[in-house]
């Protein structure tokens, strides 16, 4: 899968060379750039921001620095003649919600865009612009507002990135993981059986393995009433 991703502030992405996405780069099965918004600006000051117009507070990073990064990295490859179009994401409190299902939907995709905003966000334009380009998602990380997007792609990009076959050594651990049944996980466990004085729960030592299903199935149930009843429906 390739990857590119657009910020003001590229260094905030260092982590991603780290682990487990780290490796899949060094392997190839990742191909992650990190650009620099302001290479595509032309004046002196490198501008990205102006005032917004009908007024308000704060300023808008303007279209045109947008309008240029997304010819270069959303160009379909001169090799190849069906180079499929990119999915260009803009994190956006006002996007819709990141799940477990977006994460393994974009985990499909052979080409993702990734658009940083800062200050009040990006001028409407560029959406509209790069619908002609490729798909376009405003994705919202969950109903708070952080100063940019910065952080939001870190954590889809972790999350979609750990969804492509070979990223993750044993795909079972997968499988078996808060929201892919729908579900939270069950409560893990590991040596000592006893530490300071608390222990480990009895059945996860009796290794009849139709039980401890069981039981981890009735765990989940439970935490998920009690944490989020919302999964529930
Ligand atoms: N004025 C915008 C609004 O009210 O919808 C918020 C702008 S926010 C300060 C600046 C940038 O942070 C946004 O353009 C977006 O890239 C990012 N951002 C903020 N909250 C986010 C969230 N919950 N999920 C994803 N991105 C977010």
């Amino acid at each position: 899968m390739r990857i590119d991703v657009v910020s003001i502030f590229p260094t905030y992405f260092d982590g991603l060379t780290l682990s487990l996405l780290g490796r899949a780069q060094s392997t190839g099965i990742l191909d992650l750039s990190v650009h620099d918004l302001r290479e595509w600006t032309s004046d002196r000051h490198r501008t990205v921001d102006d005032t917004p117009y009908g007024g308000g507070a704060g300023m808008v990073m303007k279209p045109e620095p947008w309008g240029l990064a997304l010819d270069e990295l959303a160009a379909p490859a001169e090799t190849v003649s069906e180079t499929p179009r990119p999915t260009i994401i803009f994190p956006s409190p006002a996007g819709e919600v990141f799940t477990q299902a977006t994460a393994r939907d974009l985990a499909t995709r052979e080409h993702l865009i990734f658009g940083c905003g800062r200050y009040e966000g990006i001028d409407e334009r560029v959406f509209e612009y790069a619908a002609d380009l490729g798909e376009v998602r405003l994705i919202s990380l969950g109903d708070y507002v952080l100063n940019g997007g910065e952080v939001a792609v870190m954590a889809m990009v972790e999350a979609i990135g750990r969804l492509i076959p070979g990223v993750v050594g044993n795909p079972e651990s997968l499988v078996e993981e808060s929201h892919e049944d729908g579900l939270l996980e069950y409560p893990s466990y590991t040596k000592p059986s006893i530490w300071r004085e608390r222990e480990v729960p009895p059945i996860l030592l009796s290794g009849n393995h139709g039980a401890i299903a069981t039981w981890r199935h009735e765990q989940q149930l439970e935490r998920t009433r009690q944490r989020r009843p919302d999964l529930l429906g």
